[in-house]
């Protein structure tokens, strides 16, 4: 009898135990940026919340929190508003080039027509670079989300003029069909609910398939690029068209994808992009 009682206190010692370490583990979700798991109760605390210092903009509800994705540190570090990028490019302005308070890096000269900003959430470098290797080849498409909603927090925190419309950079057809979806296009759409822009899929089209980008220099890629892309819609040039990639590396596909906006009519353009390579150019592609 006492052996029968002992074994089901000890059952329901250990079934209470499984099931509090269950409970704990669902509260928790995990970092995107360094894997640690977030206390739930941890997601919306002070120091997650001050990564978020100055922050003015309106965010939808479709928008959750930065400190829902990232720990607080990895919240603090990625979205600390000290990236102060090309106004055109968004290349990372050095502080030479700050303390002298230009805008523009020395690759960039300002354009009237067509009036180009560039902004992005961060610089293609580790740990940030693994999301657009997972997103792009890890067949993970819902990391598209999280990317979409920290850029998000990103423009609402610089405080830029947002694009009227979203256009996502084309992939070709046989990269669609190889990879299952264009990630740029998954980034538009949530960036499209983030910010509330219309985004128009479909407009810009790859035409013809290109070799490679890997190994060119800058110039090989735009010529390289030049008449690949299609806009088969008129564009309203009083728009500020927000041309969305996941990477920026020379600029050649963003303007690639420019140039064939503008003959439909653009004359305003917003590129918007998760990460820009910093110098010197690594090519990804
Ligand atoms: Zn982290
Ligand atoms: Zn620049």
């Amino acid at each position: 009898m006492n052996l029968i009682v002992a074994q089901l206190s000890q059952a329901m010692r250990l079934f209470l135990q499984t099931t509090r370490r269950v409970f704990q583990y669902a509260q928790m979700s995990e970092c995107y940026a360094c894997n640690q798991l977030i206390p739930f109760l941890k997601q919306h605390t002070k120091r997650a919340q001050s990564a978020s210092r100055g922050f003015t903009g309106t965010l939808t509800s479709n928008v959750k929190p930065p400190s829902n994705w990232l720990c607080p540190t990895c919240c603090e570090l990625l979205l600390t508003p000290t990236r102060v990028g090309c106004r055109q490019c968004a290349l990372k302005l050095g502080p030479r080039v700050l303390n002298f308070g230009w805008s523009y890096c020395r690759h960039c000269k300002p354009t009237p027509n067509p009036q180009i900003k560039t902004s992005v959430l961060c610089d293609y470098i580790p740990p940030w670079s693994n999301w657009i290797t997972r997103l792009k080849y890890g067949n993970e498409p819902e990391i598209a989300m999280m990317l979409a909603d920290l850029l998000a927090h990103r423009l609402l925190l610089n405080k830029k003029d947002l694009p009227d419309v979203l256009i996502p950079t084309p992939i070709s057809p046989e990269k669609l069909k190889h990879r299952g979806y264009n990630q740029a296009q998954l980034i538009a759409d949530h960036l499209s609910k983030a910010l509330n822009r219309p985004v128009m899929n479909n407009v810009l089209i790859k035409i013809h398939e290109t070799p490679s980008q890997a190994d060119l220099s800058k110039e090989q890629r735009q010529s390289n690029l030049d008449h690949v892309m299609l806009c088969r819609e008129k564009l309203n040039p009083t728009l500020i068209i927000g041309i969305v990639d996941d990477v920026i590396t020379t600029g050649s596909t963003l303007k690639a994808c420019m140039s064939a906006c503008m003959k439909a009519g653009a004359t305003q353009f917003h590129h918007l992009a998760i990460s820009r390579t910093p110098e010197p150019f690594v090519s990804i592609e």
